[in-house]
């Protein structure tokens, strides 16, 4: 173990390579991760509840059913082998496959290289990564499963606890707090408008986030996620005719990433604009 560390460190290729080949991988889990979660939670009152989980049955082509082999498994080489189709019946396989995986791959080679051979490499890793599963889920299903915001959330506190991130105590008090001011936004709109502007897994989001930015920062995250939550809304015209819900939680988890690893930046060029 100590002389694969060394190697890392004596070699930034050899480390940004390996970053990106975990990366990949790590994304093919998120694939199964952002499929079969949401089945899971579906099916949780129902009786075969046991027969389906991250990892049973294995993985299967859902036009024909049959198993996938592990060698047509493998992250995009197996895709781009196969040509994005289905080895036994042909069905295409869709982009999103291959595109997470590098998209993880991706993230894994910036952080590597921002954070080099380290803890905190393996603790923000994590974090950028439970948000991109966070992230799929919600555009596809409208849901944020308690699961991934709360691994976050832990993940966020035990990071101040080993000095990660930031003090202990700003954590704990980042994430009541984050819970609190989404919760209290969403009973002062229903309050007022009679209509629900927000779920709960959005409160338990930013309180996840709370615990990795502190309380301090919890105004610019939520400003950064309302002013690209607006921008959206307005570039598809969805303000018209806003009996159509929009997923919120995409635009929290990229504040969120702007605030983990930007913040104090973030908040100097926000205060010195202000201020003037
Ligand atoms: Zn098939």
């Amino acid at each position: 173990m100590n002389a694969l560390i060394e190697l890392f460190q004596q070699s930034l290729f050899f480390w940004l390579f390996s970053c990106f080949v975990v990366g990949l991988c790590v994304g093919s889990f998120i694939n199964v991760v952002c499929w079969r979660l949401p089945i899971m939670i579906a099916n949780e009152t129902n009786e075969d509840k046991d027969n389906f989980n991250l990892s049973w049955p294995n993985s299967y082509c859902p036009s024909c059913n049959t198993a996938i082999k592990v060698s047509d498994n493998i992250p995009i080489l197996s895709y781009l082998l196969l040509q994005g189709k289905c080895r036994s019946c042909n069905s295409p396989i869709s982009p999103q496959y291959p595109l997470i995986e590098l998209v993880s791959g991706c993230i894994l080679v910036v952080i590597g290289y921002y954070f080099g051979v380290s803890l905190p490499f393996l603790f923000y890793s994590a974090a950028s990564l439970i948000l991109l599963a966070l992230v799929i889920i919600d555009v596809k299903h409208m849901l944020l499963p308690d699961l991934l915001n709360y691994c976050l959330l832990w993940l966020g506190l035990l990071a101040s606890v080993c000095d990660v991130s930031i003090a202990a105590d700003d954590a704990i008090i980042g994430a009541i707090a984050g819970y609190l001011s989404l919760w209290s936004l969403y009973w002062a709109f229903k309050l007022i408008t009679h209509k629900e502007g927000l779920g709960y897994g959005d409160f338990k989001l930013v309180a996840a986030i709370g615990s990795w930015i502190g309380w301090q920062l919890l105004p610019l995250l939520l400003l950064i996620a309302a002013v690209l939550g607006l921008i959206y809304a307005v570039a598809i015209g969805r303000l018209k005719q806003s009996q159509q819900p929009i997923a919120f939680g995409p635009f929290i988890a990229f504040a969120g990433l702007a605030c983990i690893f930007a913040g104090d930046k973030l908040w100097q060029s926000y205060t010195n604009f202000i201020i003037g």
